[in-house]
């Protein structure tokens, strides 16, 4: 008990620190980006440069990514507007802004949404809650290997799965997920599960992971349902 209290402590600290650092890093990362953007359509710009630019942007936008991590952690929104989400729709544009940032290593993802599913939530919490868990399943992959999606009713549930065939877990590491900082990946944070687990739990859903080392993880989201019919 006494060493989560330090950690919640260690947490909150961490949370202040990169609130007030993270507005103060990412205007200068926005200008930046802004002037690699246009130099990138400059059509004087010889492509082997616009390749620099390219990477340039991609290591931004990771950048950006960390700190709206941290972000997160650090000021939890509590007065978020809780809206009819439409699960389907936030499914495609996560794994659409997954594509546009490049964050896709040639891997399919499978999108597979037999029915219209609707949660009572914030559209952008959930957003972010499938961005993390779809990444971490890219990052899992080979490249080229694909990622399944399934979005349907069961009962009063929506139930959300993103399955990858990529490294899987052992037990212990599964058990260690949503402990912040805990990070097996050279660039992690070690924040994406933590920030998925609050946000399921904000909207009483649950996060259930089954995974095989070796084989992959198939991770499973449920929210109560909103009938919205
Ligand atoms: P990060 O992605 O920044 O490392 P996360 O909280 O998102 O932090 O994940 C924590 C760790 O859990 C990852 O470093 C990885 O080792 C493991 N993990 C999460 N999802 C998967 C997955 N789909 N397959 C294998 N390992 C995973
Ligand atoms: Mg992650």
């Amino acid at each position: 008990y006494y060493e989560q209290l330090k950690q919640t402590e260690r947490l909150k600290i961490t949370g202040q620190l990169a609130a007030a650092v993270a507005h103060e890093i990412r205007n200068p990362l926005t200008v930046v980006k802004g002037f690699l953007e246009l130099y990138e359509k400059d059509p004087a710009v010889s492509n082997d440069i616009k390749r620099h630019y390219r990477l340039m942007i991609s290591e931004l936008n990771t950048a950006e990514h960390v700190i709206s991590q941290l972000l997160s952690v650090a000021k939890p929104n509590n007065d978020l507007d809780i809206e009819t989400v439409n699960v389907n729709d936030v499914l495609q544009s996560a794994t659409d802004l997954l594509h546009s940032y490049g964050l896709l290593h040639e891997n399919k993802i499978e999108l597979n949404m037999a029915e219209e599913c609707f949660i009572a939530a914030n559209t952008i919490e959930i957003k972010q809650l499938l961005i993390n868990i779809i990444k971490n399943a890219i990052e899992a992959s080979e490249i080229g290997d694909s990622v399944k999606i399934t979005a349907e009713m069961k009962n009063d549930l929506v139930e959300i799965k993103v399955i990858d065939y990529g490294q899987g877990m052992s037990e212990v590491e599964v058990e260690s997920l949503g402990t912040p900082f805990y990070s097996l990946k050279s660039k992690g944070t070690g924040l994406g599960m933590m920030i998925c687990y609050n946000i399921a739990k904000k909207y009483k859903g649950t996060i259930d992971v089954q995974s095989t080392k070796g084989e992959g993880t198939t991770v499973t989201i449920r929210f109560p349902s909103e009938n919205n019919l």
